[in-house]
């Protein structure tokens, strides 16, 4: 968990400082998830920052096989967040591969994706704010009207009355986490997760 509200601004210029943006759990979380493997795939983008270009460079560098160094360097090129240059060297006729990692690409990535939960926030909000809900004293079945109406009332799980139930809560909850989503990427994450 980050100390401080990890900001589209913030994500940006942790990028401009080269390896202190993989230290950032966001992006670590991105790079999970394309290359199922955080650990290495994080060693493999140190190098490249620093300067060693090539994937046998690498290899030696951090001590992993040349065949891992490949593959995940090839899921961070499929997902945009690599890219490569072929030379051949004249001497041996060998082709080598200097590599590139696009952090811009990650700032983006991060981006779009709280954009994405942005707009889904945002339908369920208008969802909440244009029906009325019912729930039993229970609360082990929420519906709306229609549904509860349906039911004559009677909640399906307990046989409890179903009641009319403030949302007014929850459309605050939902409001700032939007809030926090649109000004703060980090913290809205785990607002998400706890409430999901
Ligand atoms: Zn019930």
């Amino acid at each position: 968990m980050p100390n401080d509200p990890l900001s589209y601004e913030s994500i940006k210029s942790s990028i401009s400082e080269g390896a202190e943006m993989l230290n950032e759990p966001l992006v670590q979380e991105l790079i999970q998830e394309i290359t199922a493997d955080n650990e290495n795939s994080i060693s493999i983008i140190k190098c490249l920052l620093e300067g060693k270009i090539t994937d046998e460079e690498i290899s030696e560098e951090i001590e992993l096989r040349l065949n891992i160094v490949r593959r995940i360097l090839y899921k961070l090129y499929d997902a945009g967040l690599a890219s490569y240059k072929r030379s051949k060297d004249p001497e041996t006729q060998w082709y080598t591969y200097s590599w590139k990692f696009e952090a811009e690409r990650v700032i983006e990535m991060i981006n779009n994706r709280h954009s994405e939960i942005v707009t889904n926030l945002k339908e369920i909000l208008e969802y909440k704010e244009n029906n009325i809900f019912f729930a039993c004293k229970n609360n082990d079945c929420r519906c709306s009207f229609d549904e509860a109406s349906e039911n004559g009332f009677i909640c399906p799980k307990c046989d409890g009355e179903m009641e009319y139930m403030d949302n007014g809560p929850i459309i605050d909850q939902i409001k700032e986490e939007i809030d926090l989503y649109e000004n703060n990427g980090s913290d809205a994450g785990i607002a998400a997760e706890k409430n999901s």
